[in-house]
C-alpha cells in the first residue's frame, strides 16, 4: 500500500515532467512535499498512543503547577467545606505570610494598586445608599432588635474590674468567626438579619452596639455615615465576576485577573459582610472609602474607641502580609467589646488574634 502510493505519485510526476521540461522543479519540489506529509500522517497513526500518553501527562503537569493552584485547589474560596474551617487555625506567622504573601515585586500587582483605591476589599462599593445617625434615628421605631440597652454580649456582663485576667475565648463564638480566604462562611453558619428603616441590614446582635457607637461618636463632634453594611452572596459574587471581566478587558489573562481581583475584593463565600459582622463606616465631611479615611477625625476617632462598641479596624495597616488585604480604615468588623479590646490594645489582627487565644 506506501509502496503502491508512494509509486504512483512518482509516475504521476515523472509523466507530467517528462511531458513538460519546464515543470521538472516544481514538479520534484511538490512530490516531495507531498511524501513528506504523508509519511509524516503515517508515523503518527502508527504511533497515536505514544502521543496520548504525551499529552495526558502534559496535561497532568499544567494542571498541577503554581499557575493553577486557585482554580483547582479549596483555597480559592469557592469551595465551602466544613472541614477548612473546623480546622484548628494554629499558623505561625511564617506559615501564614507563606499561604498569604504577596510578592511586593509583582509588577501586575503593582500597576493593579491604583484600582485599589476607592474600593473595599470585602466588596465593590458602587451605587451605594449611605446611613446617618439621623437618617437611622428618624425613623427609629423600625427599628427591629428594640431594646439597645439590653446587653447581648455575655462576656461583656461577666466583665468589670480584674475580669481582663481570666479573659478566655471560645472559637464557636460567633462573634469570634475567621472568615477569609482561607477560611469561607461555615456552610452551617446562620444568623439573623436585623434591620434599620426597614433596609440598613446587618447582623442583629450588633445593632445595639452600632448605634452606642454611633451616638458616643456624635456627641464627640463626628457624624458617622453607615455605607456598606450586610450584603447578599449574589451581590458579592456578582461584583467579584465583573472585577475579574473589567481586568481581563484591560488585557489581563484569566489568571491575572483574578489575583488582582481578589485583593480588592473579597473572593465570594469569604466576605464578612456576607453574614452581617462588618459594616462599612465613613463621616460626613469625607464619603470616599479611601485610605486617607484613616488620617481625618472621624476615622481616628474609630480606630481608637471603636473597640470600646466591640469593633475592629479589620484590615490593619502593616498587616497586609498576614490579611492579604489592603489597608482599609472604614471596613469595621463587629468581634465583641472584650476580643476587640485585647486586639485593639496589642495591635493584632483577627488572625494573629485566632492564634493567639483560640
Ligand atoms: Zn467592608
Amino acid at each position: 500500500m506506501k509502496d503502491t502510493f508512494r509509486e504512483k505519485v512518482r509516475h504521476k510526476f515523472m509523466s507530467i515532467a517528462k511531458k513538460h521540461k519546464i515543470l521538472t522543479l516544481p514538479c520534484f519540489v511538490l512530490m516531495t512535499v507531498i511524501l513528506l506529509m504523508y509519511y509524516i500522517c503515517m508515523h503518527f497513526a502508527t504511533n497515536g498512543k505514544r502521543y496520548v500518553g504525551v499529552a495526558l501527562s502534559l496535561l497532568f503537569f499544567v494542571s498541577s503547577c503554581s499557575f493553577s493552584f486557585a482554580v483547582f485547589t479549596g483555597r480559592s474560596g469557592f469551595i465551602k467545606t466544613q472541614e477548612s474551617y473546623n480546622e484548628v487555625v494554629a499558623y505561625s506567622d511564617v506559615e501564614l505570610a507563606a499561604q498569604v504573601e504577596v510578592d511586593p515585586d509583582d509588577s501586575l500587582l503593582n500597576e493593579g494598586e491604583d484600582a485599589l483605591k476607592g474600593y473595599d476589599a470585602s466588596e465593590y462599593i458602587g451605587d451605594e445608599d449611605a446611613y446617618t445617625l439621623d437618617d437611622i434615628l428618624e425613623s427609629a421605631e423600625h427599628y427591629t432588635v428594640g431594646d439597645k440597652n439590653q446587653d447581648n454580649d455575655p462576656e461583656t456582663a461577666e466583665g468589670g474590674a480584674g475580669a481582663e485576667e481570666t479573659l478566655t475565648f471560645d472559637s464557636s463564638d460567633w462573634k469570634l468567626v475567621l472568615i477569609n480566604k482561607q477560611h469561607p462562611i461555615p456552610e452551617d453558619y446562620s444568623f439573623k438579619l436585623g434591620s434599620i428603616k426597614g433596609y440598613m441590614k446587618c447582623d442583629e446582635r450588633i445593632i445595639a452596639d452600632l448605634l452606642d457607637m454611633m451616638h458616643a461618636a456624635k456627641a464627640d463632634g463626628y457624624n458617622l455615615v453607615i455605607k456598606s453594611p450586610y450584603r447578599t452572596d449574589d451581590r458579592q459574587e456578582n461584583n467579584f465576576n465583573e472585577r475579574i471581566k473589567s481586568y481581563m478587558n484591560q488585557g489581563y489573562s484569566y489568571m491575572d485577573a483574578y489575583k488582582v481581583a481578589s485583593r480588592v475584593i473579597t473572593i465570594p463565600g469569604s466576605s464578612e459582610h456576607q453574614v452581617g459582622l462588618a459594616i462599612d463606616i465613613t463621616s460626613d465631611t469625607y464619603s470616599d472609602l479611601e485610605q486617607g479615611f484613616g488620617e481625618t477625625g472621624a476615622g481616628k476617632w474609630l480606630e481608637e474607641h471603636s473597640c470600646e462598641y466591640g469593633f475592629i479596624v479589620r484590615y490593619p495597616e502593616n498587616k497586609e502580609y498576614i490579611t492579604s488585604i489592603e489597608y482599609e480604615p472604614w471596613h469595621f468588623r463587629y468581634v465583641g467589646k472584650d476580643a476587640a479590646t485585647v486586639i485593639m490594645k496589642e495591635g493584632i489582627c483577627l488572625e494573629e488574634f485566632w492564634d493567639k487565644y483560640l
